[in-house]
């Protein structure tokens, strides 16, 4: 056991050559590194897991120990910018559609889908000329024309030459479109097939190419994609504070910094009060308590094993923010709602009526007009298989894959990873463009800018779990993003230090 717990830290500390498996009392091996990683990442320089250590981290994972209750003291000198605006939002949850999950349902969804991307397509300007409304008419055209299609992506594979091979399918029928490797290809080079590596299954793209029955040699590729804007702003001075991924109820959720962020709302924090001062809007992305039965053996990571004390701490922290601050609450894939995205708002039954009236529970995803702006707000669930599937994405930039559900126009594009309802109309294409696009569960901070839309992931408030340690994830807990909308700046404001 002390062997696979020095593999566990390898890199991270030196296990003690005092340490024997006795010292281990049988404790989980996977809570026991997951506790060591965080216990170490605090410090610099050379870490030595000794049997002291160990015994106190031993002792801890025995504990189950409720987070400490803030009582906040509201300061007198403290007056809030923010308290003197009018709230003004309006709140769009996707309705719970009605689905019976049959084959009918999954073949409509998916047409719909094809229609609606579509007409984003059609409507956009990139739109190549030539178009033909359906798949089925190629054939009637000659070899060496050129043609347009739009279509969704069946399957995407390598033929044995290295091309790329795109199965294009509408309801009229397939069409195979070649996006050929070029000679001394390399990687990085902008051409059509490095372009191909972007296209992800069951996406919908407009392709342009020449006829070569039975293919089509691809030469452009069109997204979806949002139109070139000016960043909108508001007439008003308002912040709103972006958060994701709390994990109440997780033994790594990091209780004293958000309790800190908490007390920095109410003024009592010297930094940056000004801030604090103008935020008029928090928006809580989902993953907010760490749940239970998420995944195998979650329950010994778990420092509340009870779901509804989970909540019932939650909720304690969201009553101690001010109360002209609206609070938006979204469910993640750890919370106790059903997996299938779109996600209804958290069930009542799990922490009774709410007592606060600026605290509102939205469906996951949900869109929110905010003094003029659209936000459009995501757990980000789907983003893993973004990830993986796109050339390019990577978790340490999780602003690049968000980037890419814009350009598809859609929130969840690759089916059959991350569950969703087949509802007859497909509720997750992104049919308004947002002028703020939040997620969270990469765990990960990143912001960037594209085409007129702010793009912002908010990170997290669990430190690095055992299973991030072991995919080599680097998460940036307690940093949380507050976004001016009259300025159209985001600021980080970080909650690590003392
Ligand atoms: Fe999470
Ligand atoms: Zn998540």
């Amino acid at each position: 056991m002390v062997e696979e717990l020095a593999r566990r830290l390898s890199g991270k500390a030196v296990i003690g050559a005092d340490l024997a498996d006795s010292d281990m009392k049988g404790a989980d091996i996977e809570s026991v590194a997951a506790m060591a990683v965080a216990f170490f990442d605090k410090y610099e320089g050379m870490k030595l897991l000794d049997r002291g250590t160990l015994e106190k981290i031993i002792e801890k994972l025995g504990e189950e120990k409720m987070p400490m209750q803030i009582e906040i003291i509201k300061p007198s000198g403290f007056k809030p910018e923010a308290k003197d605006i009018e709230p003004d939002f309006k709140i769009h949850s996707i309705e719970k559609g009605r689905t019976a999950a049959t084959v009918a349902d999954f073949s409509s969804h998916f047409r719909d889908r094809l229609a609606r991307l579509r007409r984003i397509i059609e409507a956009g300007r990139g739109l190549p000329a030539g178009l033909i409304n359906s798949i089925d008419k190629i054939g009637s055209y000659a070899n060496g024309r050129e043609v347009s299609i739009v279509g969704m992506v069946y399957d995407r594979i390598i033929t044995k030459k290295g091309n790329v091979l795109v199965m294009l399918e509408d309801e009229s029928g397939m069409a195979k479109v070649i996006f050929i490797k070029p000679e001394g290809f390399r990687r990085g080079a902008d051409n059509t097939f490095e372009i191909a590596s972007k296209i992800v299954q069951d996406e919908v793209i407009a392709v342009r190419g020449k006829v070569s029955s039975p293919f089509i040699i691809a030469n452009s590729v069109i997204w979806p994609d949002i139109p070139v804007r000016q960043r909108k702003r508001s007439e008003e001075r308002i912040s709103i504070a972006f958060t994701s991924d709390i994990h109440v109820g997780s033994r790594l959720f990091m209780e004293k910094n958000f309790s800190r962020f908490i007390e920095w709302l109410n003024g009592n924090v010297d930094r940056n009060r000004e801030m604090a001062s103008r935020i008029k809007y928090l928006v809580i992305a989902g993953d907010v308590v760490d749940g239970i039965g998420v995944y195998p053996n979650q329950d010994k990571e778990l420092s509340i094993g009870d779901i509804y004390k989970q909540y019932a701490v939650f909720f304690d922290f969201l009553y101690e923010i001010p109360e002209y601050i609206h609070v938006f609450v979204l469910p993640g894939n750890h919370d106790a709602v059903q997996r299938a995205e779109p996600q209804p708002e958290l069930d009542r039954r799990l922490f009774g009526e709410l007592k606060q009236s600026n605290i509102h529970l939205l469906s996951n995803p949900a869109y929110v007009e905010l003094h003029g702006l659209t936000l459009l707000s995501y757990h980000g669930t789907s983003l893993d298989s973004v990830i993986q599937g796109v050339k390019g994405c990577s978790y340490s930039r999780p602003e690049g894959a968000m980037l890419e559900l814009l350009r598809k126009r859609h929130i969840s594009p690759i089916y059959g990873y991350n569950p969703i309802m087949p509802e007859r109309q497909d509720p997750l294409v992104i049919e308004r463009v947002p002028d703020i696009l939040h997620m969270g569960h990469l765990h990960r901070n990143g912001y960037s800018e594209y085409h007129g839309t702010q793009i912002i992931n908010s990170g997290t408030w669990q430190s690095r779990t055992s299973y991030q340690v072991k995919l080599g994830h680097l998460p940036t807990p307690a940093v949380l993003p507050v976004y001016d909308a009259a300025e159209g700046s985001v600021v980080p404001v970080d909650f690590n230090e003392a």
